[in-house]
């Protein structure tokens, strides 16, 4: 029987007669159903939030982070399993995932006893005078966030770690499709501390819950990760206020010929099939130097083999489902598109409801839809380059710039790869994905505004800095 979870007004359960189901995309069970707010709901927590009265010390702020991240990683199977029911990824990345979660709240509770503040002397230039300049940093009254399913709690936590180390009170638009963990980390922040004020998670149809939060004057931040065409939206009708925008991708991985043939393999297969392929920074090009082209797809189909599909929740399952049969079947047409183009699909390519197997896709025209623009699943398809040259002309031919791979050893081309290819991170021998949690991380041209998340960074986007200064003779 699904179970009722409900979405919450500064602390306090909504209790409402209209709901969200929520379906498992494996086997299409109906596992939830969330108490869906109005509009009336929305505007009572901006009000509470803005009543904050007082605010959190920095220990306060740390405790909170540190006992939430433990309490999670108490929690981690069940989480785990949460987000493998709502979302169809298979546990393996799902308990993966809750790892980095608890990575985020940790480098939060970090930050939050750290002092950022700088000092200046002012006596270093002739004009100067005897004082010193210091700043601080000061929390924003509300921020907002609206977060993608694909990550479902560490797209989250990185919004909600930040805000709590910063003190910003926030209010949170998780992806209807699947806000149970979402939820859940809300209640395990409000079990450890977090003043109901502080966190509102909203749920509920556009027009009354995302719409009027980002259209909100008294907003001052909003935080979203999701697709391209929502994040052009928001900007376009969001007004006077701070815009943290990280949209989709379209990541390469470009392996050069004097690449370890090895590594080049497994990079191409974690890349392109992890998290069912629906990561922002999956490897959705393979883009491999024209004179390695048949030993590597040789070496590489053998090794994609192994990627399993499957019932997500079984720990022998490498990749679950996409997020549902209508994403499924998108790609399906995708990659027919592309057959029809002259392409030609060298393993995979099966569906069956949302669960579609990983597929290697040899020969793939240069502007068929699937590279061009961003197949959110686990299609891996191989482009021959003529060279470094080539790789980066055909990389920077899409109106992507989130993040890319380069496989060699030869360190001059990996030098021209960081400079001349248009993307917010290169990552040398690496997935476009590599990260780690506290480091900026962010896309430019449609994958974003160059404003950069990472914990460190998104405390710097959740207050603004203050300067003052005294005389200092
Ligand atoms: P989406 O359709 O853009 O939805 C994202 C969020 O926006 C959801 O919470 C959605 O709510 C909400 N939303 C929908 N319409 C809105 C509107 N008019 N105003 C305000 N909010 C609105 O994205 P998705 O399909 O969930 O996520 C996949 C996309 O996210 C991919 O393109 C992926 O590349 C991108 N992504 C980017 C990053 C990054 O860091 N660059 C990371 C992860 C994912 P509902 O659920 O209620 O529709």
């Amino acid at each position: 029987m699904a179970s009722t979870h409900h979405s919450y007004l500064a602390g306090q359960a909504i209790q409402s007669d209209r709901h969200v189901d929520v379906y498992n995309p494996y086997n299409n069970e109906h596992i939830a159903q969330v108490t869906e707010c109005s509009a009336v709901h929305t505007q009572q927590a901006i009000e509470k939030a803005l009543g904050l009265g007082t605010r959190l010390t920095r220990y306060e702020r740390f405790e909170i982070l540190d006992k939430t991240r433990r309490a999670l990683l108490a929690e981690k199977e069940s989480f785990a399993k949460l987000i493998t029911s709502e979302a169809g990824l298979c546990l393996r990345e799902t308990l993966y995932e809750v790892g980095r979660a608890c990575d985020v709240l940790q480098f939060s509770a970090m930050e939050a006893l750290k002092d950022d503040g700088q000092v200046f002397s002012c006596d270093v230039s002739p004009q100067g005078k005897a004082r010193k300049i210091f700043t601080l940093r000061e929390p924003l009254n509300l921020a907002v966030a609206i977060t993608p399913f694909n990550h479902p709690l560490n797209q989250v936590a990185h919004k909600l770690g930040p805000a709590i180390a910063a003190g910003t009170p926030i209010i949170l638009k998780p992806s209807e499709k699947t806000p149970l963990s979402a939820i859940r980390l809300a209640e395990l922040l409000y079990e450890n501390g977090l003043p109901g004020e502080m966190l509102s998670v909203l749920l509920g149809p556009t027009q009354e819950v995302a719409e009027p939060l980002v259209l909100d004057e008294r907003v001052e931040l909003v935080s979203f990760t999701g697709s391209v065409a929502v994040g052009k939206h928001i900007a376009k009708t969001a007004g006077y206020k701070k815009l943290v925008l990280e949209l989709g991708g379209n990541d390469p991985l470009i392996i050069l010929e004097d690449a370890d043939l090895e590594m080049a393999v497994h990079l191409a297969c974690e890349g392109a099939f992890r998290n069912s392929g629906q990561r922002c920074t999956a490897v959705k090009r393979i883009l491999v130097q024209r004179s390695i082209l048949d030993t590597f797809t040789k070496a590489f189909v053998k090794q994609a083999a192994t990627y399993t599909s499957g019932d997500p929740s079984s720990m022998d399952t490498r990749v679950g489902t996409v997020i549902d049969e209508a994403s499924a079947e998108r790609l399906s047409q995708a990659v027919d598109k592309a057959v029809a183009q002259g392409a030609k699909v060298l393993l995979g390519g099966g569906r069956k409801g949302a669960l579609l197997e990983p597929t290697v896709i040899a020969d793939v025209p240069r502007d068929a839809d699937m590279v061009t623009s961003e197949s959110f699943g686990p299609l891996a398809p191989l482009l021959a380059v003529d060279d470094m040259d080539d790789a980066i002309r055909l990389t920077n031919s899409t109106p992507y710039g989130l993040s890319s791979g380069v496989v060699t050893n030869n360190m001059e081309q990996a030098l021209k790869a960081v400079r001349e290819l248009k993307c917010g991170t290169v990552n040398i021998n690496e997935v476009p994905g590599y990260r780690i949690e506290c480091s900026p991380f962010g896309g430019i041209k449609d994958s974003g505004l160059g404003i950069k998340e990472g914990v460190i960074e998104a405390i710097k986007c959740m207050t603004t800095v203050k300067t003052f200064s005294l005389p200092w003779g």
